[in-house]
């Protein structure tokens, strides 16, 4: 029986960052069970529920097997909401093997992490953030989908310094989705809003993890 601090995990593989600003870099990917969400367009629902309760210790071990052959220098904790688990303990012990840290998160929640790099995805129909994610956050991503509308992206503009990139990810690189992104984009160029990405799926595009 594994013994606490335990976390749920839904997966730990290696692959590369397929979204956002680290687009291609090797990254080791711990995904964790659980979500305060259901959005209807989660590409990862496998990932809401259930899970295999693992220690540290556990998460660790499997993640230096994996940094054998495949050496990263990332670990991406993801989900799922990583942010619904008391990751403090991962974080720790990664950053102590010299791991740099990506959370990616849908900004509903927060906690005080080593953390090197926060994604933030927020999330309709609110999108709501936590404002300590102002400051911290290196990246914005906006899942294109049905519900995004563009005074959600000004909005976002204005809440978050000209330096954070906001990207528009095209929901499962799907091709309305695609043309609702480069729509977006162009009155975004119009407008004048700063640092807005095209964004994609790169591991999708590759057929990999
Ligand atoms: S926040 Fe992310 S993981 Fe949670 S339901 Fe929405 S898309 Fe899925």
């Amino acid at each position: 029986m594994p013994q606490p601090p335990t976390l749920k995990t839904a997966e730990i593989f290696a692959s590369i960052q397929g979204e956002g600003l680290r687009l291609g870099e090797a990254t080791l990917f711990i995904r964790l069970s659980g979500c305060n969400l259901d959005c209807s367009f989660c590409d990862t629902r496998f990932a809401l529920k259930g899970g295999v309760t693992q220690t540290t210790t556990e998460i660790l071990e499997k993640t230096l097997y994996l940094c054998r052959s495949f050496p990263a220098e990332w670990v991406c904790i993801t989900g799922g909401e990583p942010l619904c688990q008391d990751i403090s303990n991962l974080v720790k012990t990664l950053k102590d093997r010299g791991l740099k840290i990506q959370v990616e998160t849908n900004g509903t929640l927060y906690r005080t992490l080593a953390v090197d790099w926060y994604t933030v995805s927020p999330k309709p129909p609110e999108y709501f953030f936590k404002p300590e994610y102002v400051e911290q956050a290196r990246e914005i991503k906006f899942v294109v989908s049905s519900e995004l509308e563009f005074s959600v992206l000004k909005k976002a503009r204005a809440d978050f310094p000209l330096k954070t990139p906001i990207f528009l990810q095209p929901q499962s690189n799907l091709k309305w989705s695609r043309d609702k992104a480069w729509t977006l984009y162009k009155q975004g160029m119009k407008e004048g809003l700063k640092n807005l990405r095209l964004g994609c799926q790169l591991h999708k595009i590759y057929g990999i993890r």
